[in-house]
C-alpha cells in the first residue's frame, strides 16, 4: 500500500482511506468514540508515513495519535469537495455543477460550480437523526438493524398523503406527496404499530426533508443534479428510494455514489503534497 492515508473523523465514524499496489482505492470505518481502534490500525501499518486528516473530530484524533505521524490538516468542506469529484469521476459521472447534499450525523448542502464550491446551509436532521428517533421509538439503535427493518416497513398507516385530506376531490398538489409525516397517527384511533412500519416512516421523514432542502437550493442555483452522499445511504436502498423518488418528482436528477461515505477520507488522501508529487 501507499505510505500515505487519509482520515476523516466525523461525530459517528472515523473513515479511513489510501491506495494499494494496484492503486486501488481501499477502505476502512471506525466508531468515533473509539480513536484507540484507529491507533491500532496504525500500528499494524507501519509503512505509513504521513496522514491526510479532517473531520469535527480531528483533535480528538491527535490526542490519540500524539506524534506518532505526520499530520496534514484540511478542513472538512474542502476535504469533501476533493472527493466527491475523485469519486464522481471514478464512478463515471462527469459534472462540473451540481449540488452536493452530505448526510452525516448531521447533514450539510454545498454549491460545486467548475472548480469551486461553496455550503451553502444545513439542518440538524441527519444520520443521528434516524438513529435517535429510531432508539426511542423502536428501541432500536444499530444501523444496519434499522436500514433492514426500513425497507419491509410500510408508511401508509403512519404518514398523511395529501390525497388522505383532499378525499373524493382534486389535490391542488401531487395527491402522493406527504402533507404530514407521521401526521396521520394524531387524527386517527389509537393503533399498534410494527417496528417495520415506524422505522420506514422515520426514514422517510429524514429523507423527505433533506431532499425538500436540496430540491429548494438546486432550484436556487439552477442545478440539476444533486449528489447525496454521507455514511447514512451506505447500503440504505430505501432511504436511497424516498430520496430518488422526491428529487426525481421535482425534476433533478439524484446521483448516489458507491463509497457514498468515504468523500471526506479520499479528499484528505488526495491533498497530501507528497500524494500529489507523486502524481
Ligand atoms: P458529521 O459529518 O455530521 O460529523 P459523520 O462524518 O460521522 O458525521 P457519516 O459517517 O457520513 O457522518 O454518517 C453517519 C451516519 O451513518 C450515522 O448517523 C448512521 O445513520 C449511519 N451509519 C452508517 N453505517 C454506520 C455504522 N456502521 N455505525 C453507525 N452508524 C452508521
Ligand atoms: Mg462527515
Amino acid at each position: 500500500m501507499s505510505n500515505v492515508i487519509g482520515i476523516d473523523t466525523g461525530g459517528t465514524l472515523t473513515k479511513l482511506a489510501y491506495l494499494d499496489e494496484q492503486n486501488e482505492l481501499k477502505l476502512e470505518l471506525f466508531p468515533s468514540n473509539d480513536m484507540e481502534l484507529v491507533k491500532e490500525w496504525l500500528v499494524r501499518h507501519p509503512q505509513v508515513e504521513e496522514i491526510g486528516l479532517t473531520g469535527g473530530r480531528t483533535e480528538q484524533l491527535r490526542d490519540v495519535l500524539k506524534t506518532m505521524k505526520s499530520i496534514e490538516y484540511i478542513v472538512e468542506f474542502e476535504a469533501t469537495l476533493k472527493g466527491v469529484r475523485y469519486l464522481l469521476e471514478k464512478d463515471g459521472h462527469y459534472i462540473d455543477s451540481c449540488i452536493i447534499t452530505n448526510i452525516g450525523t448531521g447533514t450539510s448542502i454545498h454549491h460545486m460550480f467548475n472548480n469551486d464550491h461553496v455550503r451553502i446551509v444545513g439542518t440538524g436532521i441527519g444520520g443521528g437523526t434516524l438513529i435517535g428517533l429510531s432508539a426511542l421509538m423502536t428501541g432500536i439503535g444499530d444501523f444496519n438493524e434499522i436500514r433492514t427493518l426500513a425497507a419491509k416497513g410500510n408508511r401508509a398507516e403512519i404518514d398523511l398523503l395529501v390525497k388522505d385530506i383532499y378525499q373524493g376531490m382534486e389535490t391542488p398538489i401531487s395527491g402522493d406527496l406527504t402533507a404530514s409525516n407521521f401526521g396521520k397517527v394524531g387524527i386517527t384511533e389509537h393503533v399498534n404499530h410494527n417496528k417495520e412500519d415506524i422505522l420506514a416512516t422515520i426514514q422517510g421523514l429524514v429523507g423527505e426533508v433533506i431532499t425538500t432542502l436540496s430540491i429548494q437550493i438546486a432550484e436556487e442555483k439552477k442545478a440539476q443534479n444533486i449528489v447525496y452522499i454521507g455514511s447514512t445511504l451506505t447500503n440504505n436502498e430505501h432511504l436511497k428510494k424516498v430520496i430518488a423518488n422526491y428529487t426525481i418528482l421535482k425534476k433533478r436528477t439524484p446521483i448516489f455514489l458507491q463509497d457514498c461515505g468515504f468523500s471526506g477520507a479520499v479528499g484528505a488522501l488526495l491533498n497530501i503534497s507528497k500524494y500529489n508529487k507523486h502524481e
